[in-house]
């Protein structure tokens, strides 16, 4: 059985370039849970409908074919036909995001999508990440972690990563699409039994290497 590797924690914790790097070093698959998220925002906004409407929202995700690989060296998201990588980067979808995040219907179906892909995954283990991996998708997950950030480290890492883009409405963007989703799921506080890793002080290798002890530590007891 693959193993699940599961990080939570809020934008601009530095959680998906984390992930995906721990996961290259140990061999292992990579699940963006947040880009089938995105995706079925930019699948909603596509049909001209409003992430606000629920039922808008339902009609969109059940004709939802959403492809996510689990290669960490290719992020490619495709709706149908469509290559979505870079749209769901946009300011719109990030935006429109939370809409849909909040429907339970939504959140039971993408958590059947990713338990499957996990299951079938060619990989000994998957580092997946995203709000409720912890806690609600893997609770069982032999690793769990959350990876937190102070809100202003967070925001002023965001705000590189979007060259361009006022630092200011991008840190006010982050605030705001983290009140809405921590509304939904709990991820500014470790359930028990999750290790907390704090990358506030931490750089890039700094954070990467504190999340390797961590599961090297907890596999190492488990594999004997
Ligand atoms: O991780 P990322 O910022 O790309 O996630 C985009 C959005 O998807 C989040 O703002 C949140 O609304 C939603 N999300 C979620 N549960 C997850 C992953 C993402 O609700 N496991």
């Amino acid at each position: 059985m693959t193993d699940f590797i599961a990080i939570d924690g809020p934008a601009g914790s530095g959680k998906s370039s984390v992930s995906k790097a721990v996961a290259r070093k140990l061999g292992f698959g990579y699940l963006d849970t947040g880009s089938a998220y995105r995706a079925l925002a930019w699948h909603v906004l596509d049909r001209g409908a409003d992430t606000a409407d629920a039922d808008a929202v339902l009609a969109a995700v059940a004709e939802f074919p959403v492809r996510l690989g689990l290669d960490p060296d290719d992020r490619t998201v495709t709706v149908g036909e469509v290559d979505v990588t870079d749209a769901i980067r946009e300011p719109s979808v990030s935006g429109a995001v939370s809409g849909v995040a909040r429907v339970p219907e939504v959140r039971e179906q993408v958590n059947t999508l990713f338990r499957s892909l996990v299951a079938e995954a060619p990989y000994p283990a998957v580092v997946v990440e995203g709000r409720d991996i912890t806690t609600v998708v893997a609770p069982d997950a032999p690793v769990r972690i959350l990876l937190t950030a102070a809100p202003e480290v967070r925001a002023a890492r965001r705000a590189g990563e979007l060259a361009g883009e006022n630092a200011e409405a991008v840190a006010a963007a982050l605030h705001k699409r983290d009140a809405s989703d921590s509304a939904v799921v709990d991820f500014l506080n470790a359930a028990d039994g999750v290790e907390v890793v704090d990358s506030t002080e931490l750089d890039f290798t700094q954070t990467i290497d504190a999340v390797l002890a961590v599961i090297e530590r907890i596999r190492g007891v488990h594999h004997g």
